[in-house]
């Protein structure tokens, strides 16, 4: 399935103004291209997926870890959506990022915890964005702090997007706890009261870090009215180059969002 640029610029266009839940997915990092197609096509053999997600820089706290395959899977990802029929999203944090994204016609644009944290960053990004018509989601900061959150909101909008978006993927706190990012659910909520007519989108992925209460977390958003989740998804999940213990295969992804409780007006 093969849509032109217009038809799928107003299939993401009716995706975000009316899919309730809007479903994200696709592997954490894109790793090889049979990896990237592969995962793609059984995401959509699944029927549940509208959007595929992959990240091709990777922002790692650490160095010497797997740091994305670089402008490299662009093609890759653009081959997953020819054959799918499925648009695509990618986190980006430099201008050089969202120049290469948009030249592989990447439908809709993320900015990851890690550069929400950075106005400078954020603030480049926006200006990369200026005069350019596509969805910007923002991942909440590494860190609880609602006005950074709100800034990157504001900055993304002064530069003249006008399609922007929420992903809650939970904050870091140091020490041991159940979830790799606490959800603080309450900090989400705020933010959603503060922006109404935004989507928020629970990532409940980074949120868990484990594949084990991945489903009790996307219920969870479910029951407090999110817009939809974003979850990452592997064919080989234990053998993934990044995020392997969150990860699941397109077709526990598909058992999950069946086992889900949706509210009445989704199903
Ligand atoms: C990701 O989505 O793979 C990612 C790096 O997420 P976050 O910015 O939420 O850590
Ligand atoms: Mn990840």
């Amino acid at each position: 399935m093969q849509a032109t640029d217009q038809t799928m610029k107003e299939q993401v266009q009716t995706l975000w103004t009316s899919k309730r839940p809007l479903i994200i997915s696709g592997p954490c990092s894109a790793e090889t291209e049979s990896q990237m197609l592969e995962t793609a096509q059984r995401l959509a053999a699944t029927g549940k997926v509208d959007m595929l997600r992959a990240g091709i820089w990777k922002p790692r706290t650490r160095p010497g870890m797997f740091e994305g395959i670089g402008v490299k899977g662009l093609p890759w990802l653009l081959q997953a959506k020819k054959i799918t029929g499925l648009p695509t999203t990618v986190e980006v944090a430099t201008a050089k990022q969202v120049e290469d994204a948009l030249s592989f016609d990447v439908d809709v644009l993320w900015i990851g915890a890690r550069t929400t944290v950075n106005p400078f960053s954020v603030q480049e990004v926006a200006d990369a964005l200026r005069g350019v018509d596509i969805p910007v989601l923002i991942k909440n900061p590494i860190n609880p702090d609602l006005e950074l959150w709100t800034g990157a909101v504001e900055r993304v909008q002064k530069a003249g997007i006008k399609q922007v978006g929420l992903i809650h993927r939970g904050f870091s706190s140091y020490g041991n706890s159940e979830y790799r990012n606490a959800p603080m659910w309450h900090l989400a909520i705020e933010m959603k009261r503060r922006n109404p007519d935004l989507p928020i989108i629970c990532d409940p992925s980074h949120i868990s870090g484990r594949r084990d209460i991945l489903q009790a977390v996307s219920q969870k958003s479910v029951d407090l009215d999110y817009d939809g989740l974003m979850i990452e998804s592997h064919i080989d999940p234990d053998n993934a180059w990044s995020d392997a213990k969150q990860q699941i295969t397109p077709e526990r992804l598909a058992e999950m969002l069946n086992d889900i409780v949706w509210r009445k007006e989704d199903v």
